[in-house]
């Protein structure tokens, strides 16, 4: 099996068949192995394995990339305004500044708020590390509060316990796809003078209280990496209604450089004319991808749907099962869902998350786990970060697995992962 250099993600390049052996089947054992679980020597759910999420491209996601390889531009061309105006169209949101992917999105976000060293910026410690990376990048300082024990998403009660004079932004992460609580969260960053920023990488597609996300936070950053609900291989964006940020964010994209002269610091001196402002980095998104998102983006409700449907279903058979938590949505959110996360009840079961994840592999459901408290790594610790710091997130870490879900998953796929997580919760049940 090859296994991505990706962080994010794991990626099938082969499909092992386990099929019930002949021996087995003669001692007359076929009967019995359907309940035990495959990790006892049963025979597994499923003959191939499933993963836990898988990018959706077809024939027109194909042709819209040869139909930017054929044309005139590869990078700075007409695909990225119209990528920008589909997403302002999509979200609500009045600018959108596409780029390389949605770490850079963050960077570019923290740059734009204006976020320097000796400032604080609090984020959740259930995320992919770019979260809290962002602010080490501009030389800020990541501080972590908890989670909602229910939402699993950023607590405001303790964003709110950890707010100091130094303290600058928020980044929000907007967990499984599901919205952070964008009207709480708004309100403790206008009475604290703070920026929000909403990470939604995993929330493309979501709305909030009817609105979308990209345009509520003060910033909202996308990710297109192809374990997200929306590819182009590798993509970015912020989206923000502020006219400062976005002109902030265009000079964050491209080196600092600008041909506005109203930023610039002298006469221009003839049509070849730009000036370097600031510092800044190339972090621009090429035409290759954004045709790609664009075409992408023409599915998003279809995606949405499906994904939707899979959860209703995962939901009603998980609620049935006392060894397993559902996670709580709050009514302000449609989600479009980019992770299912099964959540198991330690007290009910006789197995822990690593038995539990390792015997639903053997049933050939290959899961992942997202995330690791971002403040657990080596890196973190380095800087003198300490586990203990956010006991909600770490409970939470100790019980999650994260369930296939992607859109072309057939109802059988659903069917054999549900029937998998009730077979080994059934097994193990204390
Ligand atoms: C994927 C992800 C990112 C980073 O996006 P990339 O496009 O991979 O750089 C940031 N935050 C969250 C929550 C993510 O899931």
């Amino acid at each position: 099996m090859w296994i991505s250099a990706c962080p994010i993600g794991i990626f099938k390049k082969d499909v092992e068949v386990h099929s019930i052996s002949a021996l087995q089947i003669m001692k007359g054992r076929t009967e019995i192995s359907m309940n035990k679980p495959a990790i006892e020597g049963g025979t597994p759910v499923r003959n191939t394995k499933i993963y836990y999420g898988h990018q959706y491209l077809d024939q027109s996601d194909y042709d819209a990339v040869v139909d930017v390889l054929k044309s005139d531009y590869l990078t700075c061309g007409p695909k990225i305004n119209e990528l920008e105006d589909k997403l302002c169209k999509l979200t609500g949101a009045k600018y959108a500044v596409v780029c390389s992917n949605g770490t850079a999105a963050l960077h570019m976000a923290a740059m734009a708020a204006g976020l320097g060293e000796g400032d604080e910026l609090i984020t959740t410690p259930i995320t992919f590390a770019a979260s809290a990376n962002c602010a080490l990048y501009v030389g800020a300082t990541p501080v972590f509060a908890d989670i909602n024990a229910d939402t699993y998403n950023i607590d405001p009660a303790s964003v709110e316990t950890h707010i100091t004079e130094k303290t600058k932004a928020v980044v929000a992460v907007d967990y499984t796809g599901q919205a952070v609580e964008l009207d709480r969260l708004t309100d403790i960053c206008k009475k604290h003078n703070l920026v929000l920023i909403e990470d939604g990488a995993h929330s493309v597609g979501t709305l909030y209280n009817g609105k979308g996300v990209g345009s509520i936070a003060d910033m909202t950053t996308f990710s297109f990496h192809p374990v997200k609900t929306i590819t182009g291989g590798e993509g970015g964006a912020v989206l923000t209604n502020s006219e400062d940020y976005y002109k902030k964010l265009l000079l964050a994209r491209s080196h600092g450089i600008t041909r506005d002269t109203s930023l610039m610091a002298n006469e221009s001196e003839g049509p070849w004319y730009y000036e370097q402002v600031n510092l800044g980095y190339n972090y621009r998104m090429t035409d290759i991808q954004a045709g790609l998102i664009i075409s992408q983006l023409d599915k998003l409700a279809m995606f949405k749907a499906r994904r939707k449907e899979i959860v209703a279903r995962y939901n009603e058979a998980f609620a049935k099962l006392d060894q397993i938590v559902v996670q709580k949505e709050i009514p302000e959110s449609d989600t479009a869902r980019h992770l299912y996360v099964l959540r198991i009840n330690p007290d009910k079961l006789s197995i822990n998350r690593r038995q539990f994840f390792d015997a639903l592999g053997a049933e050939n459901v290959v899961c992942n786990v997202h995330y690791i408290p971002v403040y657990y790594f080596p890196h973190y610790q380095k800087l003198g970060y300490r586990k203990g710091l956010c006991p909600k997130a770490e409970k939470l870490y100790d019980e999650i697995i994260s369930l296939p879900l992607y859109y072309s998953m057939s109802d059988e796929d659903v069917d054999s992962v549900i029937e998998a997580v009730t077979k080994i919760a059934e097994y193990y049940k204390k």
